[in-house]
C-alpha cells in the first residue's frame, strides 16, 4: 500500500474496521516515512472451497448463474438475480469466515431465491439438497405451502 502523499511504499494499520454491510473493510494507515496518516478501503477476501477441496475466490456470477438456470422461464429479471447475488454475499460475510463451504453458498442462496421465485426456488433446491423422490418436493411444498399460510395469518 503506497503513501498517496511520498509514495513512499510500507504503511502501518492504526485503525481497522469492517464497513457495515461487511463487505469492505475500512483501515486508518500512517505512513512511517512522512508521518501522515490516510484511509483506505478495501474488499475482504472471501474464498469457496468446493466439494473437490479446491478453493477458489467468492464470485457473485458463479451465483447467478447457478441461479438463473433454475429461473429459465421465470419472471426474473436481471436486476432480481444481482440483487440475489448481494444478498447471498452479505450473508456469507456476516458469518465472519474467510473461507465457506460450497454447500453453504447453497444454503445462503436458498432463503432469498425462496422470497423471489418458488417455482425456481424448488428447481434449485431439488438440485441443490439431492431430492431423489416426489416425496421430497411434496415436502418442499408442504413448507412453501406453511409459510403461505403463517404469512396470511399474520397479516390477517
Ligand atoms: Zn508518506
Amino acid at each position: 500500500m503506497h503513501c498517496p502523499f511520498c509514495r513512499y511504499d510500507g504503511s502501518r494499520v492504526v485503525d481497522s474496521r469492517t464497513s457495515e454491510d461487511g463487505l469492505s473493510i475500512r483501515r486508518r494507515r500512517e505512513c512511517p516515512e512522512c508521518g501522515r496518516r490516510f484511509t483506505t478501503t478495501e474488499t475482504a477476501s472471501l474464498s469457496v472451497r468446493k466439494r473437490s477441496g479446491a478453493v477458489e475466490p467468492f464470485s457473485r456470477d458463479k451465483v447467478i448463474v447457478g441461479v438463473r438456470r433454475a429461473c429459465q422461464g421465470r419472471p426474473v429479471s436481471d436486476d432480481d438475480l444481482a440483487y440475489l447475488a448481494h444478498k447471498v454475499e452479505e450473508t456469507i460475510r456476516s458469518s465472519g469466515q474467510a473461507i465457506i463451504d460450497s454447500h453453504d453458498v447453497g444454503l445462503a442462496i436458498l432463503g432469498p431465491l425462496r422470497d423471489l421465485d418458488e417455482i425456481a426456488y424448488l428447481r434449485f433446491a431439488s438440485v441443490y439438497s439431492d431430492f431423489s423422490s416426489l416425496d421430497d418436493f411434496e415436502e418442499a411444498i408442504a413448507e412453501l405451502r406453511a409459510a403461505h399460510a403463517e404469512r396470511g395469518a399474520a397479516e390477517a
